[in-house]
């Protein structure tokens, strides 16, 4: 089954309205030029993905409707309610209306910067899903569980977790992609070796596959992210369970991002 690569820029903290409109004129100033990139956009042969934060949403949702090369647009959160008197929060059918057509759960840095619980994260998995948001869901393991030896034993806990009420016919495939993120990799300039990101994303799909069957296993798209650079991202792209790229701080140039994309 053939998987679409997705190279998904996680902007974490970074450009206000002002510089995504920027960001998003310049990229697609640049697509437009590389006729092999944008034919490949037109014939869904890779998709990109920009995850600004939220108040830059809105804006990078007009720019996204307005053009005729194809980017897609996702939150870096959300909360599992619809409505309510949860202040400083935001809602998935909020995100959906400007124009989000994923949202990343899970990330390392909601997980251990801001506490976020395996249940919480369930909660908006379900949520998500429920709404029609795709959620992007991260895993990976600290050093100290590598060093332990229980990399598996985590990123297993953490798909049971964030997997756990849904359903064999839910079309997972589809609608989740999961992205193993190794926490010591993350704004780290250290990778993992192509190897070892390849055996975990493996993992993944076995894991996909006892849990969903063999359709899921195959459709799903499983991305790496950690350090993923536009010298380091063909090994990657060249492994047979990796789908693409979570890229944090290479995804806020225009320039990076494009020469990761001509890698995949
Ligand atoms: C991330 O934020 O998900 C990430 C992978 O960051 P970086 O590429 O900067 O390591």
């Amino acid at each position: 089954m053939r998987r679409v690569p997705f190279l998904a820029g996680n902007w974490k903290m970074h450009k206000g309205p002002k510089e995504t409109k920027e960001f998003i004129v310049e990229l697609f100033a640049a697509i437009a030029k590389d006729t092999s990139l944008k034919g490949f956009l037109k014939e869904n042969k890779v998709e990109l993905g920009i995850f600004p934060p939220f108040v830059s949403l809105e804006t990078a949702g007009r720019e996204v409707a307005s053009a005729d090369i194809s980017l897609s647009l996702g939150a870096q959160n959300m909360h599992w309610e619809d409505s309510g008197a949860f202040t400083g929060e935001i809602a998935g059918k909020m995100l959906m209306e400007v124009g989000c057509k994923y949202v990343i759960l899970g990330h390392s840095e909601r997980r251990h910067i801001f506490g976020e619980s395996d249940e919480t994260i369930g909660k908006k998995m379900n949520k998500a899903l429920e709404i029609g948001l795709k959620p992007v869901l991260c895993v990976g393991e600290t050093l100290e569980e590598r060093d332990e030896g229980i990399t598996e034993t985590v990123v297993k806990r953490q798909l049971e977790e964030a997997l756990r009420s849904l359903r064999e016919h839910e079309n997972i495939k589809d609608n989740i992609v999961i992205a193993y993120e190794p926490v010591w990799a993350i704004g780290t300039g250290r990778k993992a070796s192509d190897e070892d990101a390849q055996s975990v994303c493996a993992y993944i799909r076995k894991f996909i596959e006892e849990r969903f069957g063999s359709t899921a296993a195959e459709g799903i798209r499983i991305l790496y992210g950690g350090s993923v650079k536009p010298d380091n991202a063909k090994g990657l792209m060249e492994q047979k369970d990796i789908d693409g790229a979570l890229i944090g701080g290479a995804s806020l140039d225009v320039g990076s991002f494009l020469e990761i994309s001509r890698n995949t």
